[in-house]
């Protein structure tokens, strides 16, 4: 069995959250088309308040955690058949579906259809800040008017796109954390789309990181770790911080958890420690990883 494609997120609810989300952009550019600014923005903040709207919102949000959460379900009943501590994580697995499970899913229904339902407002936000500067660089109002008509619809599209991109491996990881947590195992290996070369569309650092072994409560700094620099040789400025595989705008990185030894590839092993990269053999990582017999 192909261990990358068990963790990997499910590109049918990839598709079916970014379609629902490129309708929404839609929705928006025609409900604002022909407008001035200032109607656009109350327009937006009115059609934010509406219940169609925040019902469009919380059931969309709700479609795509549920499918994550039934997919990750499968992924681990698949990883305890083939792990002879089958029986174990099995249990470790039915009991969390009883317990705190509930609570979880409702945190991570309710912060996606936090996402989706402020992003009307957001873009108005931009507009009335893109009109608030643009008047200070003393420019006319109908020449920034006639601006906004034309960035509108490619900016509330790359907003929409920007949350279905971002979303779907998010509340992967987070689904995943919770439960490899909840059952004591605290490693994972970063996996890359499309491996250490990437597929095109994987930035270095991400590349760079696949494969190496992850502790869920250090999350690695991957653009510290491996710079890109600037034509005059400064390394860029690391916005984005520490964060997990899958856990920054645009990533379609994923966790994959470290269940047994047959998860990484090869020994020795590149483990994230102390702010760096490590190698370590196969006898250190047993010892580090500890448990796993
Ligand atoms: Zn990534």
């Amino acid at each position: 069995m192909n261990q990358d494609k068990l963790w990997e997120p499910s590109r049918r609810i990839e598709l079916q959250y970014a379609r629902a989300l490129r309708n929404l952009a839609r929705t928006l550019i025609k409900i604002t088309k022909g407008k001035s600014p200032s109607e656009i923005i109350d327009t937006l903040e009115e059609y934010a308040k509406s219940r169609a709207f925040i019902g469009f919102a919380e059931k969309v949000a709700m479609k795509m955690v549920t499918g994550l959460f039934r997919d990750v379900g499968h992924s681990w009943r698949r990883a305890a058949y083939k792990n002879g501590k089958g029986r174990e994580l099995y249990e470790a697995l039915m009991k969390e579906l009883q317990g705190k499970r509930g609570a979880h899913l409702d945190w991570l229904i309710r912060d996606n259809t936090y996402r989706i339902v402020t992003l009307p407002e957001n873009i108005g936000k931009d507009v009335a800040t893109y009109i608030e500067r643009e008047s200070l660089k003393g420019r006319r109002a109908s020449d920034i008017e006639r601006e906004i008509a034309k960035m509108f619809p490619q900016h509330t599209k790359a907003n929409a796109e920007l949350i279905a991109r971002t979303q779907v491996s998010y509340t992967q990881t987070n689904l995943i954390r919770v439960r490899a947590e909840s059952m004591g195992l605290n490693w994972y290996v970063w996996r890359a789309v499309g491996g250490g070369k990437g597929d095109g569309r994987t930035r270095s650092s991400h590349a760079a990181m696949s494969g190496v072994l992850v502790n869920w409560n250090d999350p690695p700094a991957p653009e510290d770790l491996f710079p890109r620099f600037t034509k005059t040789g400064r390394p860029y400025r690391n916005t984005l911080g520490h964060y997990h595989a899958g856990q920054a705008p645009n990533c379609r990185c994923y966790p994959e958890t470290i269940v047994d030894l047959e998860e990484i590839d090869s020994f020795p092993a590149r483990v994230y420690m102390n702010g760096r990269i490590v190698t370590m053999s196969r006898k250190q990582i047993e010892q580090l990883i500890g448990g796993l017999d």
